[in-house]
């Protein structure tokens, strides 16, 4: 039986620990937003917000919408980034340089048309065949994602800037262009992301999420020239298809990339999918892509176009 005694000293010891929560709470709050000021509070979203809307009156040759087929091409660079070794690991991100992008390319010539393939410098230092096949036919666009898919948010920003320089200047010598567009690796901006992109002179950027149409970036209260093709959550696969996702038949997903792109073609505005060849190059969800693309070539009006060209009209009026 405790004595009267000990459960005091228990007792004393609970209040203690019960106080030392309480002080820390009051010193580090989990939710440190909770406590900013409404200039705070603005100051937070100013670095990247919405400012033009740039879709056109009219798409070329009349179109009423413009459709950007995008796949992040990732192989190992994600893995690698993390020191990850296993070749069991590698391998099923292997398969996207090596069976999914030659399949999705062989898909996009069947229907002749264009699309844009993000990559980190380290995959396409590793996976020259995959650049050639990309390159083969002229009608896609290579952007870049990266050194080896650091996560901007992760770095310093003088680190971030020597990964960009060093994976622009790798790229460039790859396709002997150098890259127009950003798609940031994990979709992740830093407080310093949209500052690169205009200092490397980049024509768009496709990161962001504010709309479901082209708009010019505005920062802190500055336009900054840098169109957006906007992406997002549910129009691309990982969620869904990726090892924690829960798609029992991607035949769900294409009935929702068909809803979005029938309001994106309702709307005369523009669609943008983007997927991943180590998810998307496999056998049942191709199908379901190839039968998407002759959905949408079956509807008059359709401007397939890489997000370079897209991003140029927007910004020009010209293709
Ligand atoms: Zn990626």
């Amino acid at each position: 039986m405790a004595s009267v005694r000990s459960l005091m000293l228990i007792s004393t010891a609970v209040g203690v620990v019960g106080l030392s929560v309480a002080r820390a709470q009051q010193t580090e709050p989990s939710q440190p937003g909770t406590r900013w000021s409404d200039a705070q509070l603005r100051e937070a979203v100013a670095t990247a917000r919405v400012g033009r809307k740039l879709t056109p009156k009219m798409w070329p040759n009349g179109a009423r919408v413009a459709v950007c087929l995008s796949f992040d091409a990732d192989s190992e660079a994600p893995l690698l980034r993390d020191g990850t070794t296993s070749p069991t690991a590698l391998s099923a991100s292997d398969f996207g340089a090596e069976s999914g992008v030659p399949r999705i390319l062989a898909m996009l010539d069947r229907h002749q048309i264009p699309a844009t393939f993000f990559v980190t410098a380290v995959d396409a230092m590793l996976h020259p065949d995959m650049m050639a096949a990309i390159q083969k036919s002229g009608r896609h666009e290579i952007g870049i994602h990266g050194w080896i898919h650091e996560t901007p948010t992760r770095v310093t920003a003088a680190e971030e800037e020597r990964l960009l320089d060093q994976a622009v200047e790798s790229l460039t010598k790859v396709t002997g262009k150098r890259p127009l567009g950003y798609r940031a690796p994990s979709w992740a901006f830093s407080a310093v992301t949209l500052d690169l992109i205009q200092k490397k002179g980049f024509l768009y950027d496709s990161s962001l999420q504010a709309l479901d149409e082209p708009y010019e970036i505005e920062s802190r209260g500055k336009p900054t020239g840098v169109v957006e093709l906007p992406i997002d959550w549910t129009l691309t696969e990982t969620p869904f298809l990726g090892q924690n996702g829960r798609m029992p038949n991607p035949a769900f997903l294409y009935q929702l990339y068909k809803d979005e792109f029938d309001g994106a073609y309702d709307e005369r505005t523009m669609f943008v999918l983007t997927l991943h060849p180590y998810l998307s190059g496999h056998r049942a969800p191709m199908h379901h892509l190839e039968q998407f693309v002759t959905y949408i070539q079956s509807k008059p009006g359709v401007w397939f176009a890489t997000g370079a060209e897209i991003a140029r009209y927007v910004k020009e009026g010209k293709p």
